[in-house]
């Protein structure tokens, strides 16, 4: 049996730079995992016949079968390690569901690692990842974690420095947003970005900044393009934003398609404080500080 954090992951800078004919949008982004997760517990038995179940815990919401990414993430892995048996795993959730923080891709991530270290690591880094990538684009980055500079369609992972130990809060309210509707969006507003032009400038300063002043001096450089038109839908978004500025955050941006909202903070007592006043105004809070990669 295996246990694996799943963690949540957040975007300190997320561009849209193109849109390929199949629809699949590139990205410039820099995820960084953090201590909010779920735990899944994987165990393998091999057999004649394969059969994977899959329970759960935390949010009814969940499904349970193969709709779930980490049911099919258990399926294409024994297919791609040519092995048959009993899969069982268990979902506790706590990562909000979708909200922006990659709860199912890093789900399906955890699946993953788990299986290839149960079977004896059959399997590279790399070829975990390619099967990551046929299921989702965050696959990939929440297979390793940390901190990485993410490009093309999210497949192509630079590991960074993770962001440096800081007082972190995640937050969200309302209704959760499909992320290919938030693109849809995008593109009606930047022309299905037929002009886009690819420019890593920005995150890679964000990176310099943060190695040499700290994460608060980086802070005023966080971007997500998805903020142009997630929170015109969804407006908690801006009063969560609101919650956290006036709480001493230094910062407070939506992550991914959203609607959830992370917040800096320079003390573990003024993230406390937040996070207590975001859950008085009705929210689902949380501190949590940046973590390692897995590897
Ligand atoms: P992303 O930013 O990668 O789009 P998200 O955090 O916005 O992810 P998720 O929480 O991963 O969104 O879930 C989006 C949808 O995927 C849910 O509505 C749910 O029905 C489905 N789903 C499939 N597997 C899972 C899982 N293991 N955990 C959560 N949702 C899952």
């Amino acid at each position: 049996m295996k246990i694996e954090r799943a963690n949540a992951k957040i975007n300190l800078y997320l561009d849209v730079v193109g849109r390929l004919e199949n629809g699949y949008h590139e990205i410039v982004s820099l995820m960084q995992t953090v201590s909010l997760c779920d735990i899944v517990t994987v165990d393998y038995l091999p057999a004649e016949q394969t059969a994977i179940l899959l329970n759960a815990s935390g949010n009814d919401a969940m499904p349970t079968d193969r709709r779930n990414l980490a049911w099919r993430a258990a399926e294409k892995f024994l297919i791609a390690s040519g092995r048959r048996g009993e899969v069982r795993i268990t979902i506790e959730k706590h990562i909000p569901m979708a909200a922006g923080l990659a709860g199912g891709s890093s789900d399906a991530a955890a699946v993953l690692r788990a299986l290839n270290a149960l079977c004896g690591k059959p399997l590279t880094q790399d070829a975990l990842c390619a099967i990551g990538a046929t299921l989702g684009a965050d696959i990939p980055f929440c297979i390793v974690g940390g901190g990485s500079m993410v490009t093309g369609i999210g497949e192509t992972l630079e590991p960074t420095d993770p962001m440096p130990q800081c007082h972190l809060v995640v937050a969200c309210m309302g209704e959760g947003v499909s992320t290919p509707w938030a693109y849809g969006k995008l593109d009606e507003q930047y022309g299905f970005f037929a002009n886009a032009v690819q420019n890593d400038a920005p995150a890679r300063e964000i990176l310099a900044l943060m190695k040499r002043d700290g994460v608060v001096s980086a802070c005023p450089k966080f971007f997500n393009l998805f903020e142009e038109v997630v929170p015109k839908v969804q407006p908690y978004v801006d009063q969560l934003k609101s919650v956290m500025l006036q709480n001493k955050a230094v910062r407070a941006m939506m992550s991914g398609s959203g609607p959830s909202v992370f917040g800096v903070f320079e003390t573990a007592a003024d993230a406390d404080l937040a996070c207590t006043a975001l859950r008085k105004f009705g929210a689902t809070a949380f501190v949590c500080h940046p973590t390692k990669a897995y590897f």
